[in-house]
This record gives structure tokens, C-alpha cells and sequence, in this order.
């Protein structure tokens, strides 16, 4: 059932911290070059819903391929915390890294698989 809880998140050292408004229930596990990589366990909510609390100058842009997305990682321990981008319609939206949540079991998620290698 959709649910939009708050939560906090953090890349590895601390430098990046947030707190984001998000609705878990749509989470996915993506097959691009990137998430497989990562092991993300992603979901999505609007930019506004995102309060970065912390790190703003230690985050670092990555992109490639069609460079839709901004993959945004901590420029001291290396992780991706969020990605930025947009829906179809233009809203700004972000993907966050389900493993950065505080206290968030990405096991107990019943995250669906998404064919973001074919896209
Ligand atoms: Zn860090």
C-alpha cells in the first residue's frame, strides 16, 4: 500500500546527510550499468521532498550515457547517495539510494526489478 513515511539518509562518512519524504512501496532494483554496479535499491520522490541537510559541497556530479540523470556521490567516501533527474512531464525528481536510509532493510522491501539497461 503507497505510503509516504520521512527518513533520514547519509553517504558512508557522514559528509552527506538528508532527510526526504518518500512512498518505499514503488521501490525498484535496476539492471543499468550503473545500479548494478551500485546494488541500488532505488525510490523515487519529487526534489522538493529532499532537504539536504549536509554535504551540498562535498557531492559530485556523474553522468553518462544520455545524461538524463546526475549521479551525485560524496566526493570523500565514494558513495551515491541520490541521483537527480526528471520525470517525463519535466518534474524535478530524485532517486534515492534505499542503502543510505537510516535503518532501512532493503531485504524486507519488496523492491521490483526494472530493465534500466534496455532504456
Ligand atoms: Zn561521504
Amino acid at each position: 500500500m503507497p505510503e509516504t513515511k520521512s527518513y533520514s539518509g547519509s553517504c558512508h562518512c557522514g559528509a552527506v546527510t538528508y532527510d526526504v519524504e518518500l512512498d518505499v512501496s514503488g521501490a525498484i532494483k535496476c539492471n543499468c550499468s550503473i545500479c548494478s554496479r551500485l546494488g541500488a535499491v532505488l525510490a523515487f520522490a519529487p526534489k522538493s521532498k529532499l532537504t539536504l541537510k549536509s554535504g551540498e559541497d562535498a557531492l559530485v556530479d556523474y553522468q553518462f550515457g544520455k545524461k538524463r540523470l546526475h549521479h551525485r556521490h560524496c566526493r570523500s567516501c565514494g558513495i551515491e547517495t541520490f541521483a537527480e533527474g526528471a520525470m517525463p512531464d519535466g518534474t524535478p525528481t530524485v532517486a534515492i539510494n534505499l542503502r543510505c536510509i537510516d535503518g532501512m532493510d532493503v531485504d524486507k522491501l519488496s523492491a521490483r526489478p526494472f530493465d534500466g539497461r534496455s532504456l
